[in-house]
């Protein structure tokens, strides 16, 4: 089973692919997550990212369609992935279909007011996992691996009024495009805990 992950910033994507991948054997490929692992490692795309993601804006096409590309490729990845983060305009999702086979597009619907909040407040873990401040009680570690918390520098308030714009204009498209292709699945729990979401994904995936 092959699973596009869609929903803006903030609606918890990441959180719902680590246990989607976990209860359904499936790869976990987050394109931001990549994104994040080269600019880490100095190398050139991880240049090139940079500057496109501390200003909100996407990372050219030709860059980020040649990396899920060849991601798709790898031996892991033959028995069924999720894309997390991709694709993210009508240009990678036709660019997609050359490469690959599509079962199911989950999009998770959160209200826009609530995104700011969701994303401003996160933290997360270099193990993956994310947290909100609200349900930290100034804990500092993660719960799972014991790392340090640290916000994304990309979560500030400007860089995310820039990401929600982007999202509006270039990825909610998507919901028709997939809804047209009989490909879409909304889950409308998306306010609701991680657990509450889940519970909805597991419903429609079981299906
Ligand atoms: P979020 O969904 O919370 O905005 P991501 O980790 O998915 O965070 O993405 C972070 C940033 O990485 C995006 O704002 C964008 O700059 C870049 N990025 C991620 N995926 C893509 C993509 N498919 N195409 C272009 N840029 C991308
Ligand atoms: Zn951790």
């Amino acid at each position: 089973m092959n699973v596009i992950l869609l929903g803006a910033p903030g609606a918890g994507k990441g959180t719902q692919a680590s246990k989607i991948a976990e209860k359904y054997n499936l790869l976990h490929i987050s394109t931001g997550d990549i994104f994040r692992a080269n600019i880490k490692g100095g190398t050139e795309i991880g240049k090139l990212a940079k500057s496109f993601i501390d200003a909100g804006k996407l990372v050219p096409d030709e860059v980020t369609c040649a990396i899920v590309k060849d991601r798709l490729t790898w031996e892991d990845a033959q028995n069924g992935y999720m894309l997390d983060g991709f694709p993210r305009n009508l240009f990678q999702a036709e660019e997609l279909e050359k490469f690959a086979k599509i079962d199911i597009c989950l999009n998770i619907d959160v209200d826009e007011a609530l995104l700011m909040d969701r994303i401003c407040g996160r933290r997360v873990c270099k193990c993956g996992e994310s947290y909100h401040v609200s349900t930290l009680n100034g804990e500092t570690k993660c719960r799972k691996c014991g790392g340090e918390l640290y916000q994304r520098e990309d979560d500030n308030p400007q860089t995310v009024k820039a990401r929600l714009i982007t999202y509006n204009t270039q990825t909610a498209p998507l919901i028709d495009y997939y809804k047209k292709q009989g490909k879409l699945a909304t889950v409308t729990s998306g306010e609701g805990s991680p657990d509450e979401v889940f519970e909805q994904i597991v419903e429609i995936l079981d299906k």
